[in-house]
């Protein structure tokens, strides 16, 4: 007989206090703590190490942060369940849609990455409406409305993205004349970072409803949403015009779109092959096939000869998924996958858009874009813009998204690449404040505190406070950085 003493003197001091018989280990005392057990879940909570590493990867390439968890929610009460249990334990929690920010932002290192693209159900589609989960993506719901004859007010230019991660950005089209996609929700299911349910619209839970709206995730997790469905017309007519004069192509643009006439207008900026930059002026009408658009008088009055410019007459839904199409292309050659993505996204006034767009572009190289990468310039109508956590210039009947979506031209790792085009985005985000700019936070750029304050600006003290009361212990979405600072 040897006492309990002797033995554990017998394991070099390891307080032992038992033996597993199926792994034929000794149990010490820490592991046989007393420990929290995992709710019983609908869906799966994975820990193994392929899907860890998946979680940390986004568009952007650029951000790696690894969590100790990825929760496949089975079911909206999973997704509760699990920010009771990491509330309790001060895990932080990130949700991640399609993951195609590019800076980290749906990523969380060390906490529990809820994949939201398990919730993708299409409950059900009137002519005015959808009801969709979050995880369900705008492609997916597009392919069953439009053959309906209906279209989303809003679109972004590739669709393959989450409901929850669009609504959590705003959603910008190049439909000028209409507000960004969380302008078009009528209702919203959202947990709290207390794990509660809340159902909530302009009418119920509405600090919440306004906070959520591009809200980057902050107070609360979107699981379903009830989105603005419109008539869609069968066709679209797609034009393109050159422009090599910032000033002759900013005065056709502004002509155009005070007009009102288009459905859509934007700005390509594309390499030329010499060194520069060349305007390729988009433009689109949709239309009824028995009602084809009139080129010579839409594009009258202008520097351009109308008979100048390309057109092609594309089916609608076609139409929507060009971009889409355009990434499944760069993917077969490549050019997707593993390449980094250093995005420059930001929101100019009227006042000093062609100032910058004018002194920026002669600055950029081949490098500042790559190979499937461009510029890119929408015109936004700042009266159909409603929700205030989407952080937009604040004057004039105009502002612009303005984006420079850099991609390098080979897959992989390129330190320095990724540091001059970091460098690159604080320059210019700096250059583009002074001149009345704020932030898209879905690309890249390095933010203080202090740049999160002047971002909200006067919402800022709001934000804080929901902040504090939807998630008081601070867990949900720490990537974009917005309240390290605060607790
Ligand atoms: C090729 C391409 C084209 C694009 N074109 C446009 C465009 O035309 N207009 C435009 O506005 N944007 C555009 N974007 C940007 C895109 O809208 C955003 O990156 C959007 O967030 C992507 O959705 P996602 O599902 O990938 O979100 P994610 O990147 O997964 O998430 C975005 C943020 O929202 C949070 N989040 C995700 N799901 C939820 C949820 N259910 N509840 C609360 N928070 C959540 C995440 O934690 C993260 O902080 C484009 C992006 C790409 C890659």
């Amino acid at each position: 007989m040897i006492g309990r003493r002797h033995f554990l003197a017998g394991l070099g001091a390891v307080a032992v206090v038992g033996f597993n018989p199926r792994s034929r280990t000794w149990i010490s005392v820490a592991e046989a703590a007393p420990f929290d057990r995992i709710p019983p879940l609908d869906g799966v909570l994975r820990m193994d190490p392929a899907s860890l590493s998946a979680a940390a990867v986004d568009v952007g390439n650029i951000v790696h942060n690894t969590p100790i968890a990825v929760l496949e929610p089975g079911s909206v009460e999973d997704i509760q369940k699990m920010i009771r249990y990491c509330r309790r334990h001060g895990i932080k929690v990130g949700p991640r849609g399609m993951a195609h920010t590019t800076f980290g932002q749906s990523q969380v290192e060390a906490g529990l990455s809820i994949e939201t693209k398990t919730l993708n159900t299409i409950h059900s589609v009137t002519s005015t409406s959808a009801d969709v989960d979050a995880g369900v993506t705008w492609k997916d719901l597009l392919t069953q409305i439009v053959p309906m004859g209906l279209t989303p007010p809003a679109l972004t230019g590739f669709t393959g993205l989450s409901f929850g991660g669009t609504l959590s950005v705003g959603g910008i089209s190049a439909n000028f004349g209409n507000g960004a996609q969380v302008d078009y929700v009528r209702e919203l299911d959202i947990v709290t970072g207390e794990g509660e349910f809340r159902h909530c619209s302009a009418h119920e839970n509405k600090d919440l409803f306004e906070v959520v709206l591009a809200g980057l995730g902050q107070c609360g997790i979107i699981t379903r949403a009830v989105v603005e469905l419109i008539p869609a017309k069968p066709m679209v007519r797609a034009y393109t015009f050159t422009y090599t004069d910032n000033a002759t192509f900013f005065r056709d643009f502004r002509t155009l779109i005070n007009r009102e006439e288009l459905d859509e207008l934007y700005n390509f900026g594309i390499p030329n092959g010499s060194g520069g930059f060349m305007y390729q002026l988009n433009a689109a009408k949709y239309f009824d096939p028995s009602h084809p658009p009139d080129t010579a008088t839409l594009f009258r009055g202008l520097s351009v000869d109308p008979a100048a410019g390309q057109f092609q007459d594309v089916p609608y839904l076609d139409y929507l998924l060009r971009i889409d199409s355009l990434v499944d292309f760069f993917r077969t050659q490549g050019l997707w996958d593993g390449v980094l993505h250093p995005w420059f996204d930001i929101f100019l006034p009227e006042r000093t858009v062609e100032q910058y767009v004018g002194e920026v572009t002669p600055t950029l190289t081949f490098d500042d874009v790559g190979a499937a990468g461009f510029l890119l310039l929408f015109a936004k109508k700042r009266e159909n813009f409603t929700r205030p956590f989407l952080r937009i210039p604040e004057t004039e009947k105009w502002f612009y998204l303005f984006d420079i979506l850099t991609a390098n031209s080979v897959a992989g790792p390129d330190p320095a690449f990724q540091a001059r085009m970091i460098a690159r985005n604080n320059r210019l985000f700096e250059k583009a404040r002074r001149m009345g700019a704020t932030r898209y936070p879905i690309g890249v750029v390095e933010f203080s505190q202090l740049d999160w304050i002047l971002q909200y600006g006067r919402e800022w003290p709001v934000f804080l406070s929901r902040k504090r009361q939807f998630d008081p212990d601070g867990i949900l979405t720490p990537g974009p950085g917005i309240f390290d600072g605060f607790r």
